[in-house]
C-alpha cells in the first residue's frame, strides 16, 4: 500500500489519521508520507523513497536513526529488561549521570514525556508555593498540558483564552500569558497578580513558533524577579535540553532555575522525560512530600538505557559543539543558495537547530516578526524539498533538526 492508502485507512480509525496532529501535514498542505524505516541520516517511505531526516522526529535523535552504540546497548538489556515497576538500577544510572551533568539539577523524577515534565513540574511550584497562577509567553509551547494551551486574550494579562475545547475557563484563566521578551509586562503581571503567582515557564529558547533568538539578559531579568517575588522558575528545555549544550539553556544563559523539564533528545529516541531542579522543590515530591506525581511507566529500563548510552556518546565526541559547527557550514550554504536563487527565505539557527523562514532579521526574536506570507511560501518550498527527497518538519513554524548521521558529505 502507498502513503496515500495509508493515509485513507488510518483516517477511518484516527482522528485526523494520526495519533498527533502536525503529523497530518495540514501545515504543508497535502496528505502525509508514511515512513517504515529508519537508518543513520536517511529515513525510508512506504514507497521505497530514501529521505535525508532533518525533523529527526521533531528532536530527540541528536546522533541519527538507530545510532550503533545506542542500538546496542538497547539489544542488550531487551534480552533482560523491559520493565518492573519496581526500584532498578537503569534509572539510576541515567540519574546519576543527569545530576552529575548539570549543576542546576539537584534531583530528578523520570516520566514518559515532556508533557508530563512540564505538568508535574507546574504542580511542583503551585505545591511549592500554594499559590495557582503561572506565567506562560505567547508563541512558547510546553506541550498539551491543560493549563497551558493558552494565549493572551485580547492582548491583556490575565485575560487568559485557551487555544483548545475542552479546556475549562478555570483552568486557562490560572496562566497569564505575555509577550516574549517584554519586561514591562512581567512587572506588572506582577504588580497586579504577585501575590498569585507560582511560577513563570518559559521555554528559553523559544523553538515551537519558529526558532526565536534567546534573550539571555530577559532570562536573568526572569530569574530575579522570581527571586524577589518568591515564585519559581521553570525552564521547558524539552528541546534545548542536551542539544545547545549540556545543561541546555540553563548552563548557556546562567539564569539558575528552580525546576527544569527535558525530553526529546535524553530518551535516545524512546518515551522519556523528567523533571528536576533543586534539593529544595523536588524534595516536595512523593513519596518524600506531598506533591504526587507517579508512572507505571516512568524510568522503564529501555528508554533508561537508551537515553543513557545516547548521552555518554554526545559527551565523549563533543557532538553538541560539532554539531553546531556543522549545522553553521549547512545553513550558511543554504542562505547563498536563497540568495543566489532570489528566494525569499532566511535561515535562522541556535546550535543545531534551524528554521527556514521569510523574517526581516536572520535571526528573529519574536513571533510579531513572522510574516503572513509565511505558511504559504513553506508549503511551496515544503513540495519542492519533498521531490528532491529531503524531510524538513512538516510545518512552517516547526524548526528542523541537524543529526550527528548527516556527515558533511550529504548534508
Ligand atoms: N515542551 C517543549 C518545549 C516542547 O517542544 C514539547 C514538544 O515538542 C513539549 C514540551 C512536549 O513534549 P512531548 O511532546 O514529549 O509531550
Amino acid at each position: 500500500m502507498n502513503s496515500n492508502e495509508l493515509f485513507e485507512r488510518s483516517e477511518k480509525i484516527a482522528p485526523g489519521g494520526v495519533h498527533s496532529p502536525v503529523r497530518a501535514f495540514k501545515g504543508v498542505g497535502r496528505t502525509p508520507l508514511f515512513f517504515k524505516e529508519g537508518k543513520g541520516p536517511y529515513i525510508y517511505s512506504v514507497e521505497g523513497g530514501e529521505y535525508v531526516d532533518y525533523c529527526q522526529s521533531f528532536g530527540p535523535l541528536i546522533l541519527g536513526h538507530r545510532d550503533p552504540d545506542v542500538s546496542a546497548a538497547i539489544e542488550e538489556i531487551m534480552k533482560k529488561a523491559w520493565t518492573f515497576g519496581t526500584c532498578e538500577p537503569y534509572s539510576l544510572d541515567l540519574a546519576e549521570f543527569i545530576v552529575d551533568a548539570l549543576p542546576h539539577i539537584d534531583k530528578v523524577r523520570f516520566v514518559n514525556s515532556g508533557t508530563e515534565a512540564v505538568m508535574s513540574a507546574l504542580r511542583v511550584a503551585r505545591g511549592a508555593t500554594g499559590r495557582n497562577k503561572i506565567i506562560k509567553f505567547e508563541g512558547c509551547y510546553h506541550g498539551h498540558v491543560d493549563s497551558l494551551l493558552v494565549k493572551a486574550g485580547s492582548g491583556l494579562a490575565g485575560l487568559a483564552a485557551s487555544d483548545s475545547a475542552g479546556v475549562s475557563d478555570s483552568v486557562a484563566s490560572e496562566t497569564i500569558v505575555l509577550p516574549l521578551n517584554d519586561r514591562k509586562a512581567v512587572e506588572e503581571a506582577f504588580n497586579k497578580h504577585g501575590k498569585d503567582i507560582a511560577a513563570i515557564i518559559s521555554e528559553p529558547m523559544p523553538a515551537n513558533f519558529g526558532l526565536m533568538k534567546p534573550d539571555m539578559d530577559f532570562l536573568k531579568f526572569l530569574r530575579k524577579i522570581t527571586l524577589e517575588n518568591g515564585s519559581l522558575l521553570i525552564f521547558d528545555e524539552v528541546i534545548s535540553g542536551f542539544r545547545v549544550a549540556m545543561g541546555g539553556m540553563a548552563e548557556l544563559s546562567g539564569a539558575d532555575p528552580d525546576l527544569v523539564t527535558y525530553g526529546k533528545v535524553m530518551g535516545g529516541g524512546f518515551p522519556v522525560g523528567c523533571y528536576g531542579g533543586k534539593n529544595k522543590y523536588m524534595e516536595m515530591v512523593a513519596p518524600q512530600g506531598p506533591v504526587y506525581q507517579a508512572g507505571t511507566l516512568s524510568g522503564n529500563p529501555i528508554g533508561m538505557v537508551a537515553g543513557l548510552a545516547t548521552l555518554i556518546k554526545v559527551q565523549k565526541e563533543q557532538v553538541i559543539s560539532r554539531l553546531a559547527e556543522r549545522t553553521e557550514t549547512f545553513v550558511n550554504g543554504l542562505r547563498e543558495q536563497f540568495q543566489a536563487y532570489e528566494m525569499p527565505f532566511k535561515v535562522a539557527q541556535q546550535a543545531s537547530l534551524f528554521w527556514i523562514h521569510g523574517c526581516e532579521n536572520e535571526n528573529p526574536q519574536t513571533i510579531d516578526e513572522i510574516p503572513p506570507e509565511q505558511a504559504e511560501n513553506y508549503t511551496r518550498f515544503y513540495a519542492h524539498c519533498l521531490e528532491e527527497q529531503i524531510y524538513l518538519a512538516p510545518s512552517d513554524c516547526e524548526g528542523s533538526f541537524m543529526s550527528w548521521a548527516l556527515s558533511e558529505k550529504i548534508m
